[in-house]
C-alpha cells in the first residue's frame, strides 16, 4: 500500500495500479505523488453523487440519448421575482451609468442592493437564509442578467457562492459554521473570494505551500502567499487553501480591513477584469484565525467539489459575451456598404454571423446542461469541463477572428464590446484550470469508467495468469496465441475477472457497426428510442451522425488504451486532440439536438437553424471536412435571416452606446443626409 493510501479506501487498488501505471511511464516521485493526490480528491469529490452523464453512457451498451437531454421545470415564481427584481436594480445602474462606481470598480452600491434582492442569497438553502434555488435556474439567471447588464455581475456571483466561500461552507461545512456563516453571507454584503493558487502553485495545486499552525490559545496562525485571487481585497471572507499539521484543509478567513503585521495585500496591474475583479496577491506571516473556522474533510476534495459544481458559469460567461458580439453586428451589416453592396450580401459575412450564432446555441445548452446534471445529483465533473472548454474556445474563435472579420477597424476602438474585452475572453481559458489541463484531467475521469467496466480487473487476472499486458501486445498474433495457449489453464481460473472486460470490449465493437440509440428509464433499463420525437427529419440525420461518432469514439478509446498501456497518460496531444475534443463535439451535438427539439415544440424556428448550423459545423470538424459544403452552405442560408429580422430573443435589449467614429464621411457627396437618416451607428457598452 502507497501512502497516500488508508485502510478502508475503497479505490486503494485502483491506485496502486495507477501509481505501477506511472512508474512504468516514466514519472517522476513528485508527479506520481502529485497525480495519486489529485485522483483520489477527485474521486472522493464525486461520493455520493450518481455517475455524470458521460459515465453512464460510456457504461450503457447503446446509446442513451436522454442522457444528454434536460428535463426543464417551471423557474418557481420567488425566483422568478428575484430574478427580475435583481435585473430591474441592475438595469437602473446601467442606465444612470452608475455600474461602476467613481473608483472604476464595480459599484457597491449596487451589490448591496442586489445582496438585499436576494441575488447572493440564491446558492444559499433555505435553512441557512438562503433561497434554495436549483443551479439550472441560477444558470438562466447569471445569462439573463449578464446579457441585459454586464457579465460582471453574474461574475461576481460565481466568485462569492459557487467556486468561493459559500461553496465550501455548503458542501463541507459543520452545522456550527454553516450557523455563523452563511446566514450572514446570504443577507449582508461582502466581499468573497477563493484563495487557491499560490505563486509556486498554480496548475499543480494539490500541494499547497502555505500553512497554518495550531497555537495554545486556540488560534491558527497561518503563513504563505497566495497569488491572481479574485476579489482577494481588505475586509473580503474568503475560502483559504492551506496545510495544517501537513494534512489540506480549506479555512474561512476573514481577512483585516487594513495592513497589518500580519497580513497585507500586494497589488499588481492585471490587463483584465479590471472594472469586476481586484486581482491581488495575499501576504500571510502569521494572520490568526479561531481554529473553528477549518473546515472538516480534506481541503483538494472541497476544492474539486466547487469546481465541479459550479465551472458551467464560465460557459455562462462565454455565452453572454458572444451574444453581446453577436448583438452588435445586424445593424453594422446592413448600414456598412463596400463595393456598393451592404456587407449583410456577402457570403462570409452571412457564414460567420451564423456561426456565432450557431456557438452561442451551443454554448448555452452545454452550460444549461452541466448546471442541470448537477441538480439531479449526478457528478458534473467531465460535463462541466466541456462546457469550459466549448464555450470559451469558441469564444476566443468569436473575439480575434468572427468579430473582426465582420467589423473591421472599429473593432478595436476602446468601446467596442470585442476591443474592450478581447483578454477577458482570453483570460477565461486559463482560469478554474487552463483548457488544456482540463482535457487531460477529464483523462483520469473517463477512465474510471472504463475501469467500472471491467479492464482494471482483465489486467489483474491476466498478470495473475501470468501475462503481462504490455508483453503480450509486444507479441506477433501467432506468439500471442501461443502464449495464451500456454497459459490457458491460468486464465480458465481466472476467468471471471477477465471476462466482463472482454464482454465490454467486445460490445463496444459491436456497437461501433451496430450500436443503437436508446433511452434510459428510471430503472437503469433501455427502451427503444421513439423517432417520432424529433419532427424535424434533419435532426435523425444529426442524431444517428452523433451516435455513430460516439460509438466510433468509445472503441477508438479502449484501442488507445490498449495501443499505449501505461504511456498514454504522457501522450498529451493524442489525448487532447483524439480523445478530448471529439467528445466535446459529439457532446455538444447531443445535447444541442435536445435543444432542438424544444425549440421546435415551442415554434423557436431560429434556435432549431441554429442548431442545425452548429451541427453541420461539428459533423465537419469531426470528419475533418472544410468547412465550404453544401449542407453547411445551406444551413447558414436558413439561419441569417432569423438573426437579421431579430428573431434570436437572446439578442433582444442588449445594451448599447453611441460608436466613436460613423461610418459616413458628411463632407463628401450624400455624407449629411446618409448621416441624419441613419442617426448614428451604436455599439455595446458591457
Ligand atoms: C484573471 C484571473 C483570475 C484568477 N482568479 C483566481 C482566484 O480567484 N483564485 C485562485 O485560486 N486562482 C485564481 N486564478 C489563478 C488561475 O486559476 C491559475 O492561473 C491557473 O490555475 C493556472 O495556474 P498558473 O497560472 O500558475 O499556471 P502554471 O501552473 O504556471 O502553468 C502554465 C501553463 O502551463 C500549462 N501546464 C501546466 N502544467 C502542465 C502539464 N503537466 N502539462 C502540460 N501543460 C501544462 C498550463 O496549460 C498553463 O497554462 C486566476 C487567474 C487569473 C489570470
Amino acid at each position: 500500500m502507497t501512502q497516500t493510501q488508508k485502510p478502508g479506501d475503497a479505490r486503494h487498488e485502483d491506485r496502486e495500479l495507477l501509481e505501477a501505471t506511472l512508474r512504468k511511464g516514466g514519472a517522476s516521485a513528485a508527479e506520481i505523488a502529485e497525480t495519486l493526490k489529485v485522483d483520489k480528491a477527485l474521486d472522493s469529490s464525486s461520493h455520493g453523487k450518481k455517475p455524470g452523464a458521460i459515465h453512464a453512457a460510456m457504461l450503457s451498451r447503446n446509446l442513451p440519448f436522454n442522457l444528454f437531454c434536460r428535463r426543464d421545470a417551471e423557474m418557481p415564481s420567488h425566483v422568478k421575482e428575484i430574478a427580475k427584481r435583481c435585473i430591474d436594480k441592475a438595469r437602473a445602474h446601467l442606465a444612470g451609468g452608475t455600474l461602476l462606481a467613481d473608483s472604476g470598480k464595480f459599484n457597491p452600491l449596487l451589490e448591496e442592493e442586489l445582496t438585499r434582492s436576494l441575488f447572493y442569497a440564491l446558492t444559499i438553502p433555505e435553512e441557512h437564509s438562503g433561497v434554495g434555488a436549483g443551479m439550472t435556474d441560477i444558470a438562466r439567471i447569471m445569462i439573463d442578467i449578464g446579457r441585459l447588464v454586464s457579465p460582471i455581475i453574474p461574475g461576481t456571483l460565481s466568485i462569492k457562492t459557487l467556486i468561493g466561500p459559500v461553496g465550501a461552507l455548503k458542501n463541507f461545512g459543520t452545522p456550527a459554521q454553516k450557523e455563523k456563516f452563511l446566514h450572514y453571507m446570504a443577507k449582508v454584503a461582502f466581499q468573497g473570494a477563493f484563495a487557491g493558487t499560490e505563486p509556486g502553485r498554480g496548475c499543480a495545486i494539490a500541494d499547497p505551500t502555505t500553512y497554518g499552525v495550531v497555537g495554545d490559545d486556540g488560534m491558527l496562525r497561518i503563513y504563505g502567499e497566495k497569488l491572481f485571487i479574485s476579489r482577494g481585497v481588505y475586509g473580503a471572507k474568503i475560502g483559504l487553501f492551506l496545510k495544517i499539521g501537513g494534512e489540506r484543509k480549506v479555512v474561512i478567513v476573514e481577512l483585516p480591513e487594513l495592513a497589518t503585521d500580519t497580513f497585507h495585500i500586494e497589488e499588481y496591474d492585471m490587463l483584465v477584469l479590471k472594472p469586476a475583479l481586484d486581482n491581488n496577491k495575499l501576504v500571510f506571516n502569521g494572520l490568526a484565525v479561531p481554529v473553528e473556522n477549518i473546515l472538516p474533510g480534506d481541503g483538494l476534495e472541497a476544492i474539486f467539489h466547487d469546481l465541479d459544481d459550479g465551472r458551467w458559469a464560465v460557459g455562462s460567461s462565454a455565452t453572454v459575451l458572444m451574444m453581446a458580439v453577436l448583438a452588435s453586428l445586424p445593424e453594422w451589416v446592413s448600414i456598412r456598404e463596400t463595393f456598393k453592396k451592404p456587407l449583410k450580401e456577402r457570403q462570409m459575412i452571412q457564414y460567420m454571423m451564423s456561426l456565432m450564432a450557431a456557438y452561442i446555441l451551443g454554448s448555452e445548452t452545454l452550460t444549461l446542461w452541466a448546471a442541470h446534471q448537477v441538480d439531479q445529483g449526478r457528478s458534473a465533473a467531465v460535463e462541466a469541463m466541456i462546457c469550459k472548454t466549448f464555450s470559451t474556445e469558441r469564444l476566443r474563435e468569436v473575439m480575434t477572428e468572427l468579430g473582426p472579420d465582420v467589423q473591421g477597424g472599429r473593432t478595436f476602438e476602446s468601446n467596442n464590446v470585442i476591443g474592450k474585452n478581447t483578454m477577458n475572453a482570453g483570460v477565461s481559458r486559463v482560469y478554474e484550470g487552463p483548457n488544456k489541463m482540463l482535457g487531460m484531467a477529464s483523462m483520469g475521469l473517463l477512465s474510471k469508467a472504463i475501469e467500472q467496466s471491467g479492464v482494471k480487473d482483465l489486467f489483474v487476472g491476466l498478470k495473475e495468469s501470468g501475462i503481462d499486458m504490455l508483453d503480450l501486445k509486444r507479441l506477433s498474433t501467432r506468439g500471442k496465441v501461443a502464449l495464451l495457449w500456454k497459459k490457458k489453464r491460468q486464465l480458465w481460473k481466472n476467468r471471471r475477472k477477465i471476462t466482463p472486460a472482454l464482454w465490454f470490449a467486445y460490445g463496444a465493437w459491436c456497437s461501433n457497426r451496430s450500436g443503437k440509440v436508446v433511452m434510459l428509464n428510471d430503472k437503469g433499463l433501455t427502451n427503444k428510442f421513439d423517432w417520432s420525437t424529433i419532427p424535424d427529419k434533419r435532426f435523425h440525420r444529426h442524431l444517428i451522425f452523433a451516435a455513430g461518432q460516439w460509438f466510433k469514439w468509445r472503441w477508438n478509446l479502449l484501442q488507445l488504451i490498449y495501443k499505449y498501456g501505461p504511456a498514454l497518460i504522457d501522450e498529451q496531444m493524442i489525448i487532447e486532440y483524439e480523445i478530448y475534443r471529439p467528445l466535446s463535439n459529439i457532446v455538444a451535438m447531443l445535447t444541442c439536438i435536445d435543444t432542438a427539439i424544444r425549440s421546435h415544440a415551442i415554434g423557436d424556428q431560429a434556435k432549431v437553424e441554429c442548431a442545425n448550423m452548429l451541427m453541420e459545423v461539428l459533423a465537419n470538424e469531426l470528419l475533418g471536412r472544410r468547412p465550404s459544403n453544401f449542407d453547411l452552405r445551406k444551413a447558414v442560408k436558413a439561419l441569417f435571416p432569423h438573426i437579421m429580422e431579430g428573431r434570436l430573443d437572446w439578442l433582444r435589449d442588449i445594451p448599447v452606446a453611441p460608436i466613436f467614429q460613423p461610418w459616413w464621411n458628411e463632407n463628401v457627396e450624400g455624407g449629411q443626409e446618409t448621416a441624419k437618416k441613419e442617426g448614428g451607428f451604436r455599439e455595446y457598452l458591457l
